[in-house]
């Protein structure tokens, strides 16, 4: 293993230093959606309330709403009138007396807490704290603008679009949301043993399996992607194959990363004049990935490269290079993933996601690791001085005080995809440890 590969956090700190490059730097793009199909979306500008939040003091309970005062003299309150939901506010409250309150209903005036209905003895037409309860000020009533005030930014512009986003923009009257557009992510398979999926593989071959895989996850981080032609493992294919994929705004390369004799990404990459960030970390699995940018209208300058006769490249292992830093937003980022569908796999989340989501104007960061507590005791497999991302199945304990529990799934290599879809997150194993015992707190990565 060559010593001068950054280890995982170089390059996990080399690709944040990109994102963060293009996040600052980018133009994006911006459309409108419906709210109704905003969800994974990327907030473009912000929400703001078009009313205060609630617009009228709420009470959150079926009962009384009263003055904390005279409620806690447990003395009888006249009730002197009845708010349903949906009614306008009414009142005021007449002094040492009750007002009957539905849940989400406005708090009459002059009221200043609503007693629960089954806190009150209630008799004829008045209502009377019962002994054993107390109540305060403010009990069970949510003032006026509490949540937020006409005018106040309520979402901010980055971030992603979920559930509860969108039920917050319906509550403040928008149909409709800018959102960016999504940036196109051009996933180009490479090797000559691949068929499509709908194919029946002769002797040798498999299906593409990392097409459909690395198209579902690049939709997962509000990219578009572009599946192109499976290319062929040779030089003319590729460059052929990354000329096209060099249209869109980032490109995902699947296989042909590694040492061997029809490895031949680099070597193209390198004819379209990238500059490479890194050519391999200390991981496993996906130790061979590689991470660059190519300049923006990169066929033409593999023309003019021609014609004064270089193509050269400097390559960047390990730390971070400022002029690099500096053309970011400009430049195409590019990942050639190693081929092997559970590596192809961990190195996007880990190492594509990021740069992913900066093109889609996300401001969250990936990627988001969480703790959980290792089941059983991890294999003895060592691998000094890597950093391993082991296919894991994560159970979620209900239990108050638990941490979810996390067991490493059997399998067979960084190609087996039987194992990996029993799997729902990767198990780090940190560089310094053989194994993990039984019990540890342990980091995962959903996937
Ligand atoms: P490579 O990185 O090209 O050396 O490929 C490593 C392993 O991954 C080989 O066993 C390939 O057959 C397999 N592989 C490469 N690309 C794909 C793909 N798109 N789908 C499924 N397996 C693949
Ligand atoms: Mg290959």
């Amino acid at each position: 293993m060559s010593s001068d590969l950054p280890n995982y956090e170089q390059a996990a700190s080399i690709v944040a230093e990109h994102a963060r490059a293009i996040l600052e730097k980018r133009v994006g793009q911006v459309e409108m959606v419906e709210l109704t199909s905003a969800s994974g979306h990327i907030l473009a500008s912000p929400l703001r309330a078009d009313d205060d939040q609630p617009p009228f003091p709420r009470s959150t309970r079926d009962g009384y709403a009263c003055r904390a005062a005279e409620a806690s003299a447990h003395i009888q309150l006249p009730i002197a009138g009845s708010t349903h939901a949906g009614q306008p506010p009414a009142g005021p409250l007449p002094p040492t007396s009750a007002w009957e309150i539905m849940t989400g209903a406005p708090v009459p005036a002059g009221a200043d807490c609503v007693v629960m209905l089954e806190h009150v003895e209630r008799s004829d037409n008045t209502i009377q704290l019962a002994p054993s309860r107390t109540i305060a000020l403010g009990d069970n009533i949510v003032a006026q603008g509490a949540q937020s005030r006409r005018g106040d930014e309520i979402l901010r512009p980055g971030l992603q679009i979920g559930p509860a986003q969108i039920a917050l923009a319906a509550s403040c009257g928008y149909s409709s949301v800018e959102v960016f557009s999504r940036p196109r992510i051009a996933i180009l398979t490479t090797g000559d043993e691949l068929v499509p999926i709908d194919a029946t593989p002769g002797p040798g071959r498999i299906r593409n399996s990392n097409a459909p895989m690395l198209a579902a996850l690049v939709a997962k981080f509000d990219g578009e992607p572009l599946v192109l032609p499976t290319s062929a493992d040779n030089s003319e294919a590729l460059d052929s194959a990354l000329a096209r994929a060099a249209e869109a705004d980032m490109i995902l390369i699947s296989g042909g990363v590694s040492a061997g004799k029809y490895d031949l990404v680099e070597p193209a990459l390198a004819r379209l004049g990238a500059q490479f960030h890194f050519t391999g970390v200390k991981i496993q699995p996906g130790k061979p990935l590689v991470f660059g940018q190519i300049p923006p209208g990169a066929e033409s300058l593999e023309e003019d490269k021609k014609r004064q006769g270089t193509t050269s490249v400097v390559p960047i292992s390990g730390h971070i290079d400022q002029r690099a830093l500096a053309s970011a937003s400009e430049s195409i980022p590019f990942f050639g993933l190693p081929g092997n569908p559970i590596s192809s796999a961990a190195t996007f989340l880990l190492f594509a996601a990021p740069i992913l989501a900066a093109l889609a104007g996300s401001r969250e960061a990936y990627p988001r690791f969480v703790l959980a507590q290792l089941a059983r005791e991890t294999d003895r497999k060592s691998k000094p001085g890597l950093t391993r991302f082991l296919p894991a199945l994560c159970t979620f304990n209900p239990s108050v005080n638990a941490l979810p529990q996390v067991t490493t799934v059997p399998w067979h290599g960084s190609g087996d995809l039987t194992a990996f879809a029993q799997s729902n997150c990767f198990l780090v194993i940190p560089e310094d440890a053989a194994h993990l015992d039984a019990g540890s707190i342990v980091r995962i990565l959903l996937h």
